[in-house]
């Protein structure tokens, strides 16, 4: 199955909008320099903030290869929700993609499988894609729960929406334990894993759905082991964190994913 690289900046609660701007310009100067061909789909996903400047931005250089995200939303459209965001509002930027269910969101925002499930079937509804994260903490992978932790987490984020939109959606597998710690997940592990999701997409969504579906590696990935990760017959991508931040290393992440 040949399924198109995806390489997704997470700059996480980073930079103001003068600072998005200008990590945004020197990424669209490194990724113009890679040339148009082969050129994995690049994703950034500034705070809300900057959202509206680097979505002018991109749209005034015409840098239509780099597509943008938000880093979260809220599911219902509008009302009494303090502080909340709406797929629709984020969705007036351009932005294609929304990251959900990301591990800082489950842990220090409370973030429930519920919630992501009911976040994904608004941002298809908007036509939009979800990229939906899961993983397991290392308390969980040493009592040898990683698999049915992450199973049960991408059975839930599913329900209910059509085989055809989890064909078209985006799932990032992130250990906990590797996210900001330098710590990568081994490659053969990593793909392994994704390999079970590929499996748990499959039992909902049919094989043929799930061998569309976009599986990204996250966790400390850096320009010295993007090449290795992107070789794995089911690593379709990254969710790049930390290495996103500097124009120089999320460029040689793309590099490194070009086919
Ligand atoms: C992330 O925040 O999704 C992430 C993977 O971060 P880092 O690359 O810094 O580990």
């Amino acid at each position: 199955m040949d399924r198109k690289p995806l390489i997704a900046g997470n700059w996480k609660m980073h930079n103001t909008q003068a600072q998005s701007l200008a990590l945004t310009n020197d990424i669209i100067k490194g990724v113009k320099k890679l040339g148009k061909d082969s050129l994995p789909t690049v994703v950034i996903a500034p705070v809300f903030t900057s959202i509206p400047g680097v979505s002018k931005l991109l749209n005034e250089i015409g840098a239509s290869f780099i597509e943008l995200s938000a880093q979260n939303c809220y599911y219902e459209q509008k009302g009494a929700f303090t502080g909340e965001i709406s797929v629709e509002m984020i969705k007036e930027f351009k932005a294609n993609y929304i990251i959900i269910g990301h591990s800082e969101r489950r842990q220090y925002f409370g973030e429930t499988d519920e919630m992501i499930n009911k976040k994904a079937q608004v941002i298809i509804k908007e036509g939009l894609t979800p990229i939906i994260c899961c993983g397991e903490t290392l308390e969980q992978r040493e009592l040898g729960v990683t698999d049915s932790h992450i199973a049960s987490q991408i059975n839930k984020a599913l329900e209910n929406i059509a085989p055809v939109d989890i064909a078209n959606s985006v799932i990032a597998y992130e250990p906990i334990w590797a996210i900001g710690t330098g710590k990568t997940c081994d490659s053969a592990e990593a793909n392994r894993v994704i390999k079970g999701i590929r499996n748990a997409v499959a039992q909902v969504a049919g094989k043929a759905n799930a061998e569309k579906v976009r599986i990204l590696y996250g966790g400390s990935v850096k320009p010295d082991t993007i090449v290795e990760q992107m070789a794995q017959s089911d690593i379709d991508g990254a969710l790049v964190g930390g290495a996103s931040l500097e124009a120089e290393s999320f460029v040689k992440i793309v590099e490194g994913a070009m086919k």
